[in-house]
């Protein structure tokens, strides 16, 4: 079943093209990898996906309901989650209150800057804090969280809205190989065991051979080939603009 679609996104910035006629699917339960070098409009089309950014035209249709026109708080509450490419949490507070904050969104019930949101949603935030194997840190203020740590964080934030889909902007950037391979991992079984698309972009390609479902390559904003990670390795015109031979 199809759950994110998207047709023929496009997007100038002045005279530069950062996507065009940009056309691409994700389905229940499956991790689609979007790659491709810096500059070939990644980041613009998860933004025109999330809602940061509006498209010059295509459409973005989640569930078979368009949702171009929403706002990124509306997708939020219809189940797009998102970590960014630069971290968002609220470093001041802790684990648990970031993700309790997100949870609030998701009802959304709102609060004063100054209320606590200590007593909000507690067991459910620990919950997903466990889901991501965080609850022995749930009390620490997220600034002193290790990097990769604050992704895991990010990523029980995007639970928090119990996301069809989830779109990670280069999640690993700045990681170790093996953090890396632990972010993907757990990535990898929350999308199976809670049946959620994911699209993310990577520019390992261990970690994309290792883990997408299906693979596609953006190169000057446009898509020029799409398939299996086995397909995508071989294909001619993907190892010559892209892999380096
Ligand atoms: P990627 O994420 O693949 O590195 P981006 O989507 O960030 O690529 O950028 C694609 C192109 O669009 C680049 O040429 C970039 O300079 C340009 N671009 C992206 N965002 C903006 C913006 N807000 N204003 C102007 N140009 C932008
Ligand atoms: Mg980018």
């Amino acid at each position: 079943m199809t759950l994110l679609k998207v047709e023929r996104l496009t997007k100038s910035f002045g005279g530069v093209v950062a996507a065009s006629d940009v056309s691409l699917t994700v389905r229940r339960g499956e991790m689609v990898a979007l790659i491709g070098p810096n500059g070939a409009g990644k980041s613009t089309v998860f933004n025109m996906i999330g809602g940061q950014l509006q498209p010059d035209s295509g459409h973005v249709l989640l569930d078979d309901a368009p949702i171009t026109q929403a706002t990124a708080s509306e997708r939020f509450r219809k189940g797009i989650g998102r970590t960014f490419q630069v971290a968002q949490a609220f470093l001041s507070m802790t684990v648990l209150e970031n993700v309790q904050m997100a949870l609030l969104s998701r009802y959304g019930e709102t609060r004063g800057l100054w209320s606590p949101v200590r007593p909000c949603h507690r067991e459910e935030a620990l919950g997903l804090l466990t889901q991501v194997g965080m609850e022995g840190v749930a009390d620490r203020p997220s600034a002193e969280l290790a990097y990769g740590d604050v992704k895991r964080m990010e990523l029980a934030i995007a639970l928090a809205g119990d996301p069809k889909l989830i779109l990670m902007d280069e999640p690993t950037a700045g990681m170790a190989p093996a953090e890396r391979s632990a972010l993907m991992e757990l990535t990898d079984s929350l999308a199976r065991s809670r049946h959620m698309g994911v699209l993310f972009t990577e520019h390992d390609m261990d970690v994309v051979f290792g883990h997408a479902d299906r693979v596609l390559v953006l190169l000057r904003g446009q898509i020029i080939a799409t398939g299996t990670p086995d397909e995508i390795r071989r294909d001619p015109r993907v190892r010559e603009a892209y892999l380096g031979d």
